[in-house]
This record gives C-alpha cells, sequence and structure tokens, in this order.
C-alpha cells in the first residue's frame, strides 16, 4: 500500500527534518493550501491522523493510528485487503458504549456492552462480553464499571478481594469499609510521586486521628497512583488507614475517573457520592468535614461570601483565590474580579458567576 505524508509543519526546513524519516511520499510544503484542503474533507480535528482509502477512494476507516496502535503490522494486512479491523455494533436499549475503548480481541470499537480487563497494571487489555467467555489470559480478569450508572458499595469494590490493612498488619475483608453501621466511606487517590499528595497527606493523616479520638471514626481507604509497588509500600505506611492492594484497583479507578490528584472523594453506603472535592473541603473544614460524612451528610455550602475559587485569581488586586462572589468578563479573555473590586467598575458588563454545587456530582457532569 502507498502512504502520502501531508505535512502540518510550521516551514520548509521542519518539513525537510521530519519527512526525512519517512519511507514514503509526501505532498510537497510548497503545495501547504492542497495539504489543509485534504485536512478539511477528510475533517482531520487532530494529529496524527492516519486516514486509509480503499483504491475507489472509500474511507476504509479514519482510526488508523488507533488500529496501528492495538494490531501492528496486522492493521496493514488487513488494509491491504480492503478491510477495517475495527467493527461496530449497534447498543441494545441501556447497553454502556465506550467511547474510545477497543476490544484488545475482536476490535469491536467503541466496545458495546459488559466490559472486562485484567487489574494488573502491566497488562492493558479491554474484552467485550463475547471474547471474555472464549478468553485464555493469564490473570484473573474484573469487569468495568460504567461511569454513568450507580451502584452499592458491594459492587463498586467486586474487584477488591481484599485490603491491606494499616501498619503492615496483614488483610482486612472488603467489606470492613462499610461494616459497623459505617454511613460513608472516603476514597483517597493519591501518589508519593506528586508533590501536592505528599503535602496533603500528613493534613489527612492528623485530621484522620483527630476524628477517630473524638468519637467520629471516618473509613478510609487509599487508591494508589504509585508508578510501582515499592513507592506505593512506602506510602501507605504513612497512612493509618488500609489500601486497596496495588494490583486491584484498575476498576475503581477506570469508574472514578479522578481528573488529578490528590482527590478525595466521598460516597455514602447506599452509593451517592457526597463529593467530589474532599480535599478542598478538609483544607478549608479540617475536621469538620470528616465529622459530617461521618453521619452520611454532606458539608453544608459554605456562604456566598466564603467561598473560595481555588485557582482563579483577582485581575484587579491579586487575590490569589477569590473569596466570595466572583465577577466574570466574557469581553476580555479570562478575566475574573473580586467583589470589591467589581464595584470600583469595569469597561464591559460582569457576569456573577454562581458557586458551582457539589449535587452536581450526581449527574457526572
Ligand atoms: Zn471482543
Ligand atoms: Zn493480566
Ligand atoms: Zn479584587
Ligand atoms: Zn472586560
Amino acid at each position: 500500500m502507498d502512504i502520502v505524508f501531508i505535512s502540518d509543519d510550521e516551514n520548509q526546513a521542519e518539513f525537510d527534518k521530519y519527512f526525512k524519516e519517512m519511507p514514503w511520499k509526501a505532498i510537497p510544503f510548497s503545495e501547504r493550501e492542497r495539504s489543509l484542503k485534504l485536512g478539511e474533507i477528510f475533517k482531520v480535528e487532530s494529529i496524527p491522523s492516519l486516514i486509509v482509502l480503499s483504491p475507489s477512494s472509500d474511507t476504509l476507516t479514519s482510526h488508523g493510528v488507533e488500529e496501528v496502535e492495538s494490531l501492528g503490522i496486522e492493521a496493514l494486512h488487513l488494509w491491504s485487503q480492503g478491510k477495517s479491523p475495527f467493527w461496530m455494533r449497534t447498543p441494545n436499549e441501556g447497553e454502556p458504549v465506550w467511547n474510545n475503548i477497543v476490544c484488545t480481541q475482536c476490535h469491536m470499537r467503541p466496545l458495546v456492552g459488559r466490559r472486562y480487563g485484567c487489574s494488573h497494571q502491566e497488562c492493558n487489555i479491554n474484552l467485550c462480553e463475547a471474547c471474555m467467555s472464549k478468553n485464555t489470559h493469564k490473570h484473573p480478569l474484573v469487569e468495568y464499571l460504567f461511569p454513568e450508572h450507580r451502584y452499592s458499595l458491594k459492587q463498586l469494590f467486586a474487584s477488591v478481594p481484599y485490603l491491606l490493612a494499616p501498619n503492615n498488619e496483614g488483610q482486612l475483608e472488603t467489606n470492613s469499609l462499610w461494616k459497623n453501621g459505617v454511613k460513608s466511606i472516603g476514597l483517597y487517590f493519591s501518589a508519593h510521586w506528586c508533590p501536592p499528595c505528599r503535602e496533603f497527606t500528613p493534613q489527612l493523616v492528623k485530621f484522620y486521628k483527630e476524628a477517630q479520638d473524638s468519637g467520629h471514626p471516618f473509613s478510609l481507604v487509599f487508591l494508589s497512583s504509585d508508578r510501582d509497588v515499592t513507592s506505593f509500600d512506602e506510602y501507605r505506611a504513612e497512612m493509618p488507614w488500609p489500601a486497596v492492594p496495588f494490583n486491584s484497583l484498575a476498576v475503581l479507578e477506570d469508574y472514578f475517573q479522578c481528573l488529578g490528584i490528590p482527590s478525595l472523594i466521598v460516597i455514602s453506603t447506599d452509593g451517592n457520592i457526597l463529593t467530589r472535592h474532599g480535599c478542598d473541603q478538609v483544607s478549608r473544614k479540617g475536621v469538620e468535614a470528616l465529622k459530617t460524612w461521618v453521619k452520611g451528610e454532606k458539608l453544608p455550602r459554605p456562604p456566598a461570601d466564603e467561598f473560595e475559587w481555588s485557582h482563579i485569581s483577582c485581575d484587579k488586586c491579586h487575590m490569589t483565590s477569590i473569596i466570595g462572589q466572583r465577577y466574570h468578563c466574557s469581553t476580555c479573555s479570562n478575566y475574573d474580579l473580586c467583589s470589591a473590586c467589581e464595584k470600583k467598575g469595569h469597561e464591559h458588563p460582569l457576569q456573577l458567576i454562581p458557586q458551582p454545587n457539589d449535587d452536581d456530582d450526581n449527574e457526572h457532569s
């Protein structure tokens, strides 16, 4: 098969340097207009992008890059026979659709229906239900949980065979997290390599012990984003609460889709999310946050004039995290004012931004 390089390089020198690596043809840099036009015709939104055409110029696939990534040379063999390795099936009503996930075995994309995988960090596999029944993978497989569904704690932790007790005192039953009338549990996503995590953990330890000593034992569990077992073991030694074993994290990590660490997600025992912003709330309210969650309750929303807009600063007085009302200018790009500065006026109309609502968490927005 033929491959043509269509460059998005900035100048001739960049183009020449890059094209030297490629054993196929290219549209010359001088015909940049033509390259851009092709990008438009094939609706290329990001690069690298590999579009495979049949001799009759029908599109065989627009996912060439992913197909090579998941099948290697096999993808090229299939294309040369006029076939595309990825295939689709229409979901039945209520069936989950896993965007951007490909079945490692049959290459259904997106994977539709039940999805299975391996918890071992080094195995990166996804199987559909049909392939699961025929699998010969060397480790036991786990079923993923669909982020848009709600599950009980028992279902959420079904892939976690046991917990590691603090202080290296062996194993605990997974359900010890929610036994004895516990009303909520905290999932602490963190890693030793992450400086903000290392800074936050001692605070959390302090408040955890304080809550415990005052008769408000908060149920907490560590979910590691560490890169290897050694740093995982080292890090969890600092924590007086149990940890999910290093090779049992995949399902929970995938389900909660934390965008950053440290992250403390608090869920009630009936599976509702009390907050996804546990770290902020602990920083703000200290042990009071834990004492509230122990009761299975959400923290009351702070009064509007106490709310802290973390990482949003006032562009006039440069208060680093605006506290209280936040006003936004949609004419200037990225311009926010605190309420004191808003009163002094601004040349464009300003909009009062409503305080984000933790209840939105349950909508997964
Ligand atoms: Zn499959
Ligand atoms: Zn495996
Ligand atoms: Zn200000
Ligand atoms: Zn403005």
